[in-house]
């Protein structure tokens, strides 16, 4: 862990299982309660002088963004053996993490006039809030950290930042390395369990939670910010449709569809997470989705060529199986795949499920792993409906050769993102976030960091 800038030691330690085997291949430190009090006082201490230069925080984020992409090599392989993705996309993932900090080391923090007249100078600036405490999830460790940093610091607020249980090795290092450049205090980055989230959401140093994970976990963070006005951002989960209108080509969508679904294996909070299309289509695009869920290899991310890993952790891979058990008990057919892969590692077949519809949990729940529900329909209105029967919304997407048509039914999605013949398309300038239970607030963009800030009017009079 880094506390103030330094190495910090621990008494326990828990497992790091590499999810390729199934197997501890290291261990990780567990935060004491002390250690975390000393993060957030160092954090706190941090945030008088950072706060204080603008340009100091610029420079020392453009600088983070070179070290942190100088070190891809050393961190992609920790990535990879605690997460399972492919080791080329766990490379990306650490340059795309750079990306966000010199993103942020270059945007403007608006400072706006709204009155200069005879009667007053008046002003609305943007103040940083002070120590973040930043939670994030299993499945991008790196981006999804990079995510809250890059914007957190730049405004002038510090943080103390947890990773997941599962993947904590990768985040820790990427902290050491950001702290060879940083000031000590400004990013201390912690780990262990729930509970050490837990603490952190109640500390009474923490002014802002920026939390990505699970709607459920989600619900916590809010309930715990409440008694202190804590200000929140959620990601949360996603239960992303894609509408397939009746003027597509399969040929020409099925590969980004499939992509758009199994991206990580599955794993991303905005992927798809289930197809509606209609009858004319349904067993063109069900055929084509299975061949490539037939074809593609799936294996450890350190092996050549492998462009799906093991799903991340036990549990998960439990999950994914219980509810393709579930469908298919109901009566759905796996066009592939339908169980996990025999031996060592969380594996499981990539899987397209046909001859089900809503009301069958795989449709109306979170998979977050490599399986597919492909549901008909014959009115596009009802489609539209049943996408938006949710408590989620994160994002969904409308494929059709004619695209504006395609955008007037991705506007009526309820969702933060709605994508038009494409799908988990990000950049560091779109705000990213989920309508209803899948979030509060955004990350990215101005939008973004904005929501690391509090405004205040600043009122001049003349007279
Ligand atoms: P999770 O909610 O179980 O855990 C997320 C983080 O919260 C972990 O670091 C965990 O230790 C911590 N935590 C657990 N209990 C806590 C508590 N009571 N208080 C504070 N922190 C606590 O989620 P997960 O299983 O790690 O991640 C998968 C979920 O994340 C999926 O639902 C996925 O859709 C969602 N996700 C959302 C986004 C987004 O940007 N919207 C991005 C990635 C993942």
């Amino acid at each position: 862990m880094t506390i103030d800038g330094v190495a910090a030691a621990t008494e326990g330690s828990f497992d790091v299982i590499n999810p390729a085997t199934g197997a501890a291949h290291a261990t990780a430190p567990e935060c004491t309660r002390a250690q975390l009090d000393a993060a957030m006082e160092s954090a706190a201490k941090a945030y008088r002088d950072w706060r204080s230069d603008e340009g100091a925080r610029r420079e020392a984020l453009r600088t983070a963004a070179n070290v942190l992409m100088a070190a891809a090599g050393d961190i992609a392989p920790i990535l990879t053996a605690e997460q399972g993705k492919p080791l080329g996309e766990a490379t990306m993932e650490v340059f795309g993490a750079g990306v966000w900090l010199q993103y942020y080391a270059d945007l403007e923090v608006p400072r706006e006039v709204i009155q200069d007249d005879d009667s007053a100078f008046v002003e609305v600036l943007r103040r940083p809030l002070g120590v973040v405490a930043a939670i994030t999830p299993w499945n991008y460790p790196l981006i999804l950290a990079s995510w809250k940093i890059a914007p957190a610091l730049v405004a002038g607020n510090t943080m103390v930042l947890k990773p997941s249980p599962f993947t904590p090795r990768s985040t820790l290092r990427m902290g050491e390395i950001l702290n060879t450049v940083l000031p000590p205090g400004v990013l201390n980055v912690v780990s262990g369990g729930n509970e050490l989230g837990a603490w952190m959401t109640d500390h009474p140093l923490v002014r802002k939670i920026s939390f990505t994970g699970s709607v459920a976990t989600g619900k916590k963070v809010a309930a715990a910010a409440a008694p202190d006005l804590k200000r929140v951002t959620l990601e949360l989960g996603g239960n992303d449709a894609a509408i397939i209108l009746e003027d597509a080509d399969p040929n020409v969508i099925v590969d980004k569809l499939f992509w758009g679904a199994f991206q990580n294996n599955g794993q991303v909070c905005s992927a798809i997470k289930r197809i509606y299309v209609p009858e004319s289509l349904h067993d063109q695009v069900v055929e084509g989705l299975a061949e490539l869920a037939r074809t593609v290899k799936v294996g450890d991310g350190t092996e050549d060529g492998v462009k799906l890993g093991p799903i991340n952790n036990r549990p998960q891979a439990a999950r994914v199986a219980e509810l393709v058990a579930d469908a298919i008990a109901g009566g759905a057919v796996a066009a592939s795949g339908g169980k996990a892969i025999e031996g060592d590692g969380y594996f499981f077949e990539p899987t397209i499920l046909t001859n089900l519809t809503d009301g069958t949990r795989i449709v109306d729940e979170e998979q977050f792993g490599p399986a597919l529900p492909v549901i008909s329909y014959r009115d596009v209105d009802d489609a539209v409906a049943r996408a938006n029967a949710t408590h989620f919304g994160l994002s969904g997407s409308v494929w059709s050769a004619d695209a504006d048509r395609a955008a007037e039914v991705a506007g009526q999605l309820e969702c933060g993102t709605a994508w038009v013949n494409t799908h988990l398309a990000l950049s560091p300038q779109q705000p990213f976030g989920g309508a209803k239970w899948s979030g509060i607030g955004v990350e990215n963009g101005p939008w973004g960091l904005a929501g690391f800030t509090e405004l205040q009017v600043l009122h001049r009079s003349k007279k």
